[in-house]
């Protein structure tokens, strides 16, 4: 596992996906820069989302808010007061850790052994094998879950009353029945805001404090009455947004998984209240399907409900996406009730409220938010689709199974010969396409070693032009996945391409 997440990060490097920030200064810590594909592969998969929430959806418009706000708003959101972590240190290895993500660690080590059981059984009782019916039924299955279940819902009850000291008890229990850090020695507790700050303002006295944006909701929140009256919104109604959000994580790891700066993609509905469980099934249904819509595996996500939940959520559920390093969040669905936006009311001093024009009362919506981070979207894309393939002739190629969709880029075109005028020819086959695609002409080395560059690189199609093409204006294509050729007229190749890449 670790080897396949290595390799997922080497590749993302030496493919122009994704590279360390500020690198010949030896790199900044949690901090990525998209590179030449990164950055065409990040664009897709926010389009891909925008036009399923905006585009598709006619009650949904979209903004784009500041990142600066100003600063009462992180007073009127919680953040000011409740956006901290619990970190603990190890006194033995010097190293710091988010308290609730060790815990989980440990319970994930105790899934471990459940999926083990379960593969065991699998194993013995082959086409008779009732996965449902084991996980309810084995003792020793049973009662690894019921063990999770209560080491999370204890995690949940300390985190909720603040009791950190026992946050850390915990932790040392858990340490004692299933090892895994090797050390007993743990510093308490401590609560450690995430929010990073700076100063607008030139002279110091003058100076207003400013946090950059944790999340980009807020700015949904503080323009929920002018979207709704400029736009004539009726309720039930959305407002999605993209954008840059900033957290001072502590514990930041695992690649692109866990950024200090990273984008998000959040959509705020807005509906009656009373309304919210409805519309809390709804959302996550609907979710779900896009993420499905990519073909990548139905078995590599899960819902995760909340027990323990947010000071302003009534109802909140994880997408999981099974990452090289287990299942973990991908999306966030939460129901937020009025808190915001009554929040706000009370600090601004100014009605947030809709004005129903069919029953004539006024009141402040409640909120359904969908929040998935496109870093995280990013990153289970990118690693799904990563593959070691053995073929026919016993050798193996590296290939990127990208969604077509999400592709960089949707064709490379190569002259089978640089000469002969079969470059003039493939070059005029990219001027046609490329106002449809992002194309690209390669025509150094054979064939077979273009093929796999392409494949290593994720793109769907490779077109060869050869002497034959001359003849009958007719080229190879090829297929990434299959690896398949078939012999197509370059009048069809848009055709052909479109079918495969359009949303
Ligand atoms: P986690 O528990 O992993 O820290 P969270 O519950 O704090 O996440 P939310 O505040 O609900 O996350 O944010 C919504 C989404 O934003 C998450 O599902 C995740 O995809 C993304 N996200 C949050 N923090 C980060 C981060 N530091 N780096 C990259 N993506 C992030």
């Amino acid at each position: 596992q670790e080897d396949d997440f290595k390799r997922v990060i080497s590749h993302a490097k030496e493919y122009g996906y994704v590279f360390q920030s500020s690198e010949i200064y030896d790199g900044l810590s949690a901090v990525y820069d998209y590179a030449q594909n990164g950055v065409e592969l990040k664009k897709n998969i926010r389009d891909y989302w925008w036009k399923a929430m905006v585009q598709l959806n006619d009650n949904i418009v979209g903004i784009d808010a500041a990142i600066f706000m100003h600063p009462t708003t992180w007073k009127a959101s919680g953040h000011v007061d409740a956006f901290n972590d619990p970190l603990i240190d190890n006194k033995d290895s010097k190293k710091r850790y988010r308290a609730d993500v060790l815990v989980e660690d440990y319970v994930g080590k105790i899934e471990a052994k459940i999926e083990k059981e379960v593969a065991k059984a699998a194993k013995r009782f082959g086409d008779k094998f009732d996965k449902a019916q084991f996980l309810a039924t084995n003792p020793r299955v049973v009662e690894y879950q019921e063990q999770a279940t209560s080491i999370l819902k204890r995690l949940g009850r300390s985190l909720e009353n603040e009791d950190l000291a026992d946050v850390k008890k915990l932790i040392e229990e858990l340490e004692i029945a299933c090892p895994m850090s090797g050390s007993k020695n743990w510093t308490d507790v401590k609560q450690f805001n995430l929010m990073f700050g700076t100063k607008l303002g030139a002279s110091a006295e003058n100076a207003m404090d400013l946090y950059l944006r944790p999340e980009t909701a807020q700015g949904i929140f503080v323009n929920f009455l002018n979207v709704q009256k400029t736009g004539r919104m009726k309720i039930p109604f959305g407002i999605a947004q993209t954008g840059k959000a900033f957290r001072n994580e502590i514990v930041a790891r695992q690649f692109i998984f866990r950024m200090r700066e990273f984008e998000q993609m959040e959509m705020q509905f807005f509906i009656k209240p009373g309304t919210q469980q409805e519309w809390y099934e709804k959302w996550k249904e609907t979710r779900m399907k896009w993420h499905l819509s990519l073909g990548m595996g139905e078995e590599n996500y899960r819902f995760h409900d909340h027990e323990k939940l947010a000071h302003y959520a009534d109802a909140a559920a994880d997408i999981e996406f099974r990452f090289p390093f287990g299942f973990k969040e991908l999306e966030g669905i939460h129901s937020r009730t009025d808190f915001d936006l009554g929040s706000h009311e009370k600090f601004s001093g100014k009605k947030l409220q809709y004005f129903d024009p069919e029953t004539r009362e006024s009141y402040v919506p409640y909120v359904l938010e969908t929040s998935i981070g496109l870093d995280r979207m990013f990153l289970a894309v990118f690693a799904n689709s990563l593959r070691e393939e053995q073929l026919e002739n016993g050798s193996f190629r590296t290939v990127l199974k990208l969604p077509a969709v999400l592709a960089p880029t949707k064709a490379a075109v190569f002259p089978l010969v640089k000469k002969d005028g079969l470059p003039e020819v493939a070059h005029q086959i990219i001027e046609d396409l490329k106002w449809d695609f992002n194309v690209l002409y390669d025509e150094k080395d054979a064939v077979g070693r273009r093929y796999r560059r392409q494949d290593a690189n994720g793109t769907p199609f490779c077109i060869t032009v050869d002497h034959q093409t001359l003849e009958d204006n007719t080229v190879t294509i090829r297929h990434r996945d299959s690896m398949e050729q078939e012999r197509v007229a370059i009048a069809d190749l848009k055709g052909i391409i479109h079918k495969a890449v359009d949303m």
